[in-house]
Protein backbone atom coordinates (compact mmCIF):
# COMPACT_ATOMS: atom_id res chain seq x y z
CA UNK A 1 0.00 0.00 0.00
CA UNK A 2 1.26 3.28 -0.88
CA UNK A 3 2.13 5.79 1.86
CA UNK A 4 0.80 8.28 -0.57
CA UNK A 5 -3.30 5.85 -0.18
CA UNK A 6 -1.86 5.18 4.28
CA UNK A 7 -1.68 9.08 4.75
CA UNK A 8 -5.41 10.11 3.14
CA UNK A 9 -6.68 6.74 5.01
CA UNK A 10 -5.09 7.48 8.25
CA UNK A 11 -6.26 11.54 7.17
CA UNK A 12 -10.03 10.66 6.43
CA UNK A 13 -10.50 8.64 9.43
CA UNK A 14 -9.36 11.68 12.13
CA UNK A 15 -6.57 8.96 13.35
CA UNK A 16 -9.16 6.70 15.10
CA UNK A 17 -10.97 4.01 14.39
CA UNK A 18 -13.93 3.71 11.61
CA UNK A 19 -16.06 1.34 13.59
CA UNK A 20 -15.34 1.98 17.32
CA UNK A 21 -14.35 4.99 17.27
CA UNK A 22 -11.28 4.80 19.50
CA UNK A 23 -8.69 7.01 19.02
CA UNK A 24 -4.94 5.59 17.81
CA UNK A 25 -2.89 7.49 20.39
CA UNK A 26 -5.61 6.02 23.13
CA UNK A 27 -5.28 2.58 22.25
CA UNK A 28 -2.30 -0.15 22.72
CA UNK A 29 -2.39 -1.50 19.54
CA UNK A 30 -1.44 -1.08 16.29
CA UNK A 31 -4.12 0.05 13.97
CA UNK A 32 -4.84 -1.50 10.51
CA UNK A 33 -5.97 -0.81 7.14
CA UNK A 34 -9.33 -2.39 6.85
CA UNK A 35 -10.74 -4.10 3.47
CA UNK A 36 -14.62 -3.03 4.05
CA UNK A 37 -15.55 -5.71 1.78
CA UNK A 38 -12.90 -8.17 1.97
CA UNK A 39 -10.36 -9.24 -1.39
CA UNK A 40 -11.69 -12.58 -1.39
CA UNK A 41 -15.14 -11.25 -1.58
CA UNK A 42 -13.87 -8.92 -4.60
CA UNK A 43 -13.11 -5.93 -2.54
CA UNK A 44 -10.74 -4.22 -4.04
CA UNK A 45 -7.48 -2.13 -2.31
CA UNK A 46 -8.78 1.20 -3.63
CA UNK A 47 -9.50 4.38 -0.87
CA UNK A 48 -13.31 3.82 -1.21
CA UNK A 49 -12.92 0.34 0.01
CA UNK A 50 -10.58 0.50 2.54
CA UNK A 51 -11.04 2.29 6.26
CA UNK A 52 -8.89 2.61 9.54
CA UNK A 53 -9.51 -0.05 12.00
CA UNK A 54 -7.95 -0.84 15.39
CA UNK A 55 -6.28 -4.13 16.21
CA UNK A 56 -9.75 -5.79 18.19
CA UNK A 57 -11.95 -4.45 15.13
CA UNK A 58 -10.10 -5.71 12.37
CA UNK A 59 -9.04 -8.77 14.21
CA UNK A 60 -12.82 -9.70 15.19
CA UNK A 61 -14.15 -8.37 11.80
CA UNK A 62 -11.77 -10.51 9.53
CA UNK A 63 -13.34 -11.38 6.20
CA UNK A 64 -16.74 -10.71 7.67
CA UNK A 65 -19.33 -8.54 5.57
CA UNK A 66 -22.26 -10.20 7.48
CA UNK A 67 -23.39 -11.50 10.74
CA UNK A 68 -26.55 -11.56 12.03
CA UNK A 69 -28.72 -9.65 14.10
CA UNK A 70 -28.44 -10.88 17.93
CA UNK A 71 -32.47 -9.66 18.13
CA UNK A 72 -34.10 -11.38 14.93
CA UNK A 73 -31.55 -13.83 13.61
CA UNK A 74 -31.71 -12.38 10.54
CA UNK A 75 -27.98 -12.53 8.23
CA UNK A 76 -27.71 -8.63 8.00
CA UNK A 77 -24.91 -6.74 6.38
CA UNK A 78 -22.28 -5.24 8.77
CA UNK A 79 -21.75 -1.45 8.82
CA UNK A 80 -20.04 0.12 5.63
CA UNK A 81 -17.53 3.20 7.04
CA UNK A 82 -17.48 4.85 3.47
CA UNK A 83 -21.60 4.81 2.72
CA UNK A 84 -23.44 4.73 6.71
CA UNK A 85 -23.32 7.12 9.23
CA UNK A 86 -22.03 6.25 11.78
CA UNK A 87 -24.65 8.17 14.50
CA UNK A 88 -27.61 6.64 12.56
CA UNK A 89 -26.46 3.10 13.69
CA UNK A 90 -24.63 3.42 17.15
CA UNK A 91 -24.70 4.85 20.02
CA UNK A 92 -23.13 5.05 23.26
CA UNK A 93 -24.30 4.14 27.03
CA UNK A 94 -21.87 5.05 28.77
CA UNK A 95 -19.07 3.20 27.80
CA UNK A 96 -21.26 1.00 25.76
CA UNK A 97 -21.72 0.78 22.10
CA UNK A 98 -25.49 0.18 21.59
CA UNK A 99 -26.63 -0.97 18.16
CA UNK A 100 -29.46 1.76 16.91
CA UNK A 101 -30.65 -0.44 14.38
CA UNK A 102 -30.16 -4.13 12.83
CA UNK A 103 -26.77 -3.33 10.94
CA UNK A 104 -25.63 -1.77 14.58
CA UNK A 105 -27.01 -4.48 16.14
CA UNK A 106 -25.11 -6.74 14.17
CA UNK A 107 -21.91 -5.52 13.74
CA UNK A 108 -21.24 -4.27 17.52
CA UNK A 109 -22.10 -8.27 18.10
CA UNK A 110 -19.33 -9.38 15.14
CA UNK A 111 -16.59 -7.17 16.08
CA UNK A 112 -17.14 -8.18 20.02
CA UNK A 113 -17.28 -3.91 20.14
CA UNK A 114 -18.37 -3.88 23.95
CA UNK A 115 -14.89 -6.46 24.98
CA UNK A 116 -13.67 -5.94 28.03
CA UNK A 117 -10.40 -4.60 26.68
CA UNK A 118 -12.37 -1.90 24.81
CA UNK A 119 -15.08 -0.95 27.65
CA UNK A 120 -11.66 -0.51 29.52
CA UNK A 121 -9.88 2.20 27.34
CA UNK A 122 -13.11 3.82 26.63
CA UNK A 123 -14.29 4.03 30.21
CA UNK A 124 -10.37 5.68 31.17
CA UNK A 125 -11.19 8.13 27.92
CA UNK A 126 -14.82 8.58 29.28
CA UNK A 127 -13.15 9.53 32.74
CA UNK A 128 -10.48 11.56 31.12
CA UNK A 129 -13.19 14.02 29.19
CA UNK A 130 -12.38 15.54 26.06
CA UNK A 131 -12.84 12.39 23.60
CA UNK A 132 -16.45 12.55 21.53
CA UNK A 133 -17.01 8.87 20.41
CA UNK A 134 -19.87 10.15 18.66
ZN1 LIG B 1 -12.14 -0.38 16.75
Amino acid sequence: MSPVLLRQIWKRAGNRCEYCHIPHPQFLLPFQVDHIIARQHGGESTLENLALACFHCNRYKGPNIAGRDPDTRELVRLFHPRTDIWSEHFELSHARIVGRTSIGRTTVQVLSMNADDLLLVRLALIDEGGVDFQ
